[in-house]
């Protein structure tokens, strides 16, 4: 059996067993003690923690090699606009998307509140000039010590410039670097090894502690959101590869792997190592590209968390009676297009933003209470969205940039391990 194959039976495996134990025994607490929040939890903490444990290095060197690699500040400027460009354009589809089709459903007419639906206290999300002015690092180590990546990003890309600039001896720190990417890859493999065990654990215990009951109620919001992010999947990242040349198909089948992680994990930060070694192993793109795209993307591009916003407000302003116009629709997208950059990739972070969405056009905030119960299995499936998204916007960047080798993209297999594409001579070098 292949190892991806070995992957999506550890997801099956964990869905169906999660579902029969919150069908047969959610109500033991031992069952809940030993293995729910036991066996479950420890395992699946464990796989995340060791897939985390390598984003901030594997962020902060990769990237150092891949800005080393541009050399040109005038090359980074333009992959960056054309990057941050589509990471928005792509946004801004996605949640007109939602919000066109939510319009059409229109889910949430005739929902009944009852009186426990309705207390919501989240966190308030950053004001936007707060996103901006976080950006600049006032001590790297803290940056990397508290994982934030935007921080990290531009330590690396202000490094990066400076080691080509410092010549000759900035050879050498570039040779430490490239070795040390090396052994991060090792690492990185080394853990995925785990995977299926590790996705195995992780979705048992969230369809043991969620169950499937709870979609019920909510099976028309639920329904619009899926549909709108397959929509997003097939539709708007379709038209986009075919645009710049590239197979739909093979893309979808190639990010199989870092969409079930997503999936799985919930976070497009902890896949950022799955993610990157995809789209340069599979995918054939140059770490120039992919090493500075990648975490970028992860941070501030998030269409499937887009989507769920976008029909949340509507199922939200449905529930409530209250008329949406154009001037609130056109805001939605805006507000939510930014909110985006703002959320963090971690699990459920999405509701945080959603709250400062409802906010700008006047809804209630405590409607995020209705939709929360089943969150935790949409934030799932919009993570995987949010991945995709980063993987296809970096294809995209790469072709226009002549830094995808169209052979590996085009192979199943796509090349074998990172140690060996380096090791190569590359047309492109
Ligand atoms: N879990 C999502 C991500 O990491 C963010 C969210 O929508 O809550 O991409």
């Amino acid at each position: 059996m292949s190892f991806t194959q070995r992957i999506l039976l550890g997801m099956l495996a964990g869905i169906v067993v999660g579902v029969a134990v919150n069908g047969l025994a959610g109500d033991s607490t031992a069952v809940q003690t030993l293995l729910i929040d036991g066996l479950f939890r420890v395992v699946g903490t464990i796989f995340v923690a060791l897939l985390q444990l390598m984003v901030v290095p594997l962020v902060l060197v990769s990237l150092v090699c891949g800005v080393t690699a541009l050399g040109d500040p005038r090359t980074l400027g333009r992959v960056g606009g054309k990057t941050l460009g589509l990471y928005l354009i792509t946004t801004a589809i996605a949640i007109v998307l939602a919000l066109s089709f939510a319009m059409l459903i229109s889910p949430g007419e005739g929902f009944v509140i009852s009186d426990q639906d309705i207390v919501y206290d989240g966190n308030d999300p950053p004001p936007f000039a707060d996103v901006l002015i976080n950006m600049v690092p006032q001590n790297p180590v803290r940056a990397m010590v508290e994982g934030q990546m935007l921080q990290i990003i531009v330590f690396a890309l202000l490094f990066g410039f400076s080691i080509t600039l410092a010549g000759e001896r900035g050879k050498h720190v570039i040779n430490f670097f490239t070795d040390l990417n090396e052994v991060i890859m090792q690492m990185i493999f080394l853990i995925i090894k785990l995977a299926p065990i590790g996705v195995f654990a992780l979705l048992a215990r969230t369809f043991a502690n969620e169950g499937l009951a709870l979609i019920v109620p909510l099976a028309g919001y639920f329904g619009t959101v899926v549909v709108a992010l397959l929509l997003q999947l097939f539709v708007t990242y379709s038209l986009l590869l075919r645009t710049f040349g590239l197979s739909p198909m093979r893309f979808l089948m190639q990010m199989r792997a870092p969409m079930s992680f997503a999936f799985s994990m919930s976070s497009s930060s902890a896949t950022i190592p799955v993610t990157l070694n995809t789209l340069e192993t599979r995918l054939g793109v140059q770490n120039s590209i992919a090493s500075f795209t990648v975490p970028l993307g992860a941070t501030i591009n998030m269409d499937g968390t887009a989507i769920m916003q976008g029909v949340a407000t509507v199922f939200i302003a449905n529930v409530y009676g209250i008329d949406l116009h154009l001037t609130d629709f056109l805001t939605v997208v805006l507000t939510a297009t930014l909110a985006s950059i703002g959320t963090a990739a971690v699990p459920s972070a999405g509701l945080i933003m959603l709250a400062m969405v409802l906010g700008q056009i006047g809804l209630p905030v405590e409607g995020i209470a209705l939709i929360i119960g089943i969150d935790r299995l949409l934030d799932m499936l919009r993570t995987a969205v949010n991945v995709a998204g980063d993987g296809a916007v970096t294809c995209v960047v790469a072709q226009s940039e002549g830094a995808l080798d169209r052979q590996v993209f085009a192979d199943p297999e796509g090349m074998l391990s990172a140690a060996e594409r380096r090791a190569a001579p590359h047309p492109d070098h």
